[in-house]
C-alpha cells in the first residue's frame, strides 16, 4: 500500500526461486528445513520468515548488548513518529525488553509541530501502536516546548523561514520531550542506512569532531542530559521495511514535507549506489568509522551545552533560544540568520546578559537546567 514498500514486494518476488529462474534455485532456508521467503538485503541469505525475525531481533539484541546501551531500572523514551522506523524500533524493543529481561521501563515519545492537517494520520497510527504494544505514549507539542505551533511561527515569521524553524526546533524537540518523561534514555529510529550516510557527510566535509562520534550507539552522555541511543544502528533500511510487513506492523509513511539538506541528498544517493553494487559496503562504513583513532592533539571542538536551556549547542546560546528570542521580542527575521555574524554574537551576548539580570526569578523547570531563558523556559514549564 505503499510505493516503496510496493518496490520491495516486487525485490522479494524476484528472489524467491520460481520469479527468477536464472538465479541458482534455493529449496531451503539457509538456516532450517523450511522454505525460503525472502533473501535478506544484508547478507544475500535466502531465509524463511521466521529465521529472519530470529536474526534480525538476535542482531538487535547483540546491538544493544555490545554497546551497554541500557542498565536495568532505566526509563527509556522511544522517539516514536508513526513511521516504519520508530514502530519497528518500539515493537523490537517491547520484544526484546521481555525476551531478555532488561528491566526498562518503556515510553513513546512524540512530537507534534502543530501544523493544522499534517501529522494527522502519522499520529492517528501511533495512537494504534500504543494500544496494540501497550506502551504508554506521551505526545509533547511545539506549544508545549517553545510556546509557539509551526502555524503561528509561520504567521509571524514567513512562509520562507518556516524550515529554518522547525529543524532547529525538531532538533531539540526530543531531547525536551525526554526531559520531560525523566527519561534516563532516550532511543531513536536511526538505521543502517542514516549512520552510513552521516558517517560520509561528516567525511566529505572534513568535520572530525562530528566524524568521531556519528557512528557511536550511545551519544551525548553527560550533562545531565538523557543520552541518546541508536539499536538499529547495524539495520539496513531495506530489512526493516521487510520486518515490518511480514510483522504486519501498523505504521504511515511520513517523509518529512521538507526536502532534505542539499548536502545530505548527495551523501544518500552515494551511499545507495555503494549499497546497489556491493550490499556490505553500508556496514563497512559504519564500521570504517567506529575504528578510526583520532589524534588526541588536534583541537576539537567539545560538545557543549546552551547556556540559556541546557540542551545540546555548539554555540554558547542554541539556535532554538536564538530563535525563541526573536519571536518573542517580535524580530523574528532577524533571527533567522540574515544578519553578520558580527550581529549574531551581539544578540547571543544580550540574551547571555538579559539571562543573567533575570536569573533571580528563574523559575527552574527542567527547561532550565542552567538557569532561565525566560520565555523558552516558561513555555518549557507550562506542561
Ligand atoms: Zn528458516
Ligand atoms: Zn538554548
Amino acid at each position: 500500500h505503499q510505493p516503496h514498500q510496493c518496490h520491495l514486494i516486487l525485490e522479494l518476488q524476484a528472489a524467491s526461486p520460481q520469479a527468477e529462474p536464472q538465479r541458482q534455485p534455493q529449496r531451503r532456508c539457509r538456516f532450517c528445513e523450511k522454505k525460503p521467503q525472502l533473501r535478506r538485503p544484508k547478507t544475500g541469505h535466502a531465509v524463511c520468515r521466521d529465521c529472519f525475525f530470529w536474526a534480525f531481533e538476535a542482531e538487535t539484541h547483540d546491538t544493544i548488548v555490545s554497546s551497554r546501551m541500557f542498565s536495568p531500572g532505566e526509563r527509556v523514551a522511544i522517539g516514536a513518529s508513526g513511521g516504519k522506523d520508530s514502530t519497528v524500533l518500539a515493537y523490537l524493543l517491547k520484544t526484546l525488553n521481555e525476551r531478555h529481561n532488561y528491566g526498562l521501563d518503556l515510553r513513546l515519545l512524540a512530537i507534534d509541530e502543530g501544523i493544522a492537517g499534517y501529522r494527522d494520520d502519522s499520529l492517528d497510527a501511533l495512537r494504534r501502536t500504543e494500544v496494540s504494544l501497550g506502551l504508554p505514549l506521551t505526545i509533547f507539542t511545539y506549544r508545549d516546548l517553545y510556546g509557539w505551533t509551526m502555524d503561528e511561527v509561520v504567521r509571524a515569521a514567513g512562509r520562507r523561514s518556516n524550515c529554518t524553524f522547525c529543524g532547529v526546533f525538531r532538533r531539540q524537540a526530543l531531547d525536551r520531550g525526554a526531559g520531560h518523561l525523566k527519561a534516563d534514555k532516550l532511543a531513536t529510529g536511526h538505521n543502517a542506512d542514516d549512520v552510513a550516510e552521516t558517517v560520509v557527510m561528516n567525511l566529505l566535509r572534513g568535520d572530525a569532531a562530528r566524524l568521531s562520534r556519528c557512528a557511536d550507539g550511545v551519544t551525548h552522555t553527560g550533562g545531565g542530559l538523557p543520552a541518546r541511543c541508536k539499536p538499529l544502528k547495524y539495520a539496513y533500511e531495506k530489512e526493516i521495511v521487510l520486518y515490518a510487513y511480514f510483522k504486519r506492523l501498523d505504521y504511515f509513511a511520513t517523509e518529512c514535507l521538507y526536502a532534505p539538506a542539499a548536502y545530505r541528498g548527495h551523501a544518500r544517493a552515494l551511499v545507495k549506489d555503494l549499497e546497489r553494487a556491493r550490499p556490505a559496503a553500508l556496514l563497512h562504513i559504519i564500521q570504517a568509522a567506529e575504528q578510526i583513532r583520532f589524534r588526541t592533539d588536534a583541537r576539537m571542538p567539545e560538545l557543549d551545552t546552551c547556556r540559556l536551556c541546557g540542551y545540546v549547542s555548539s554555540q554558547p546560546v542554541c539556535k532554538a533560544c536564538v530563535l525563541l528570542d526573536g519571536l518573542n521580542s517580535g524580530n523574528p527575521r532577524l533571527a533567522v540568520g540574515k544578519s553578520s555574524a558580527c550581529s549574531a554574537k551581539q544578540q547571543q551576548q544580550r540574551m547571555l546578559t538579559d539571562a543573567g539580570r533575570n536569573r533571580a526569578q528563574c523559575c527552574g523547570s527542567a527547561g532550565a537546567r542552567r538557569g532561565c531563558s525566560g520565555s523558552a523556559c516558561a513555555a518549557a514549564a507550562d506542561s
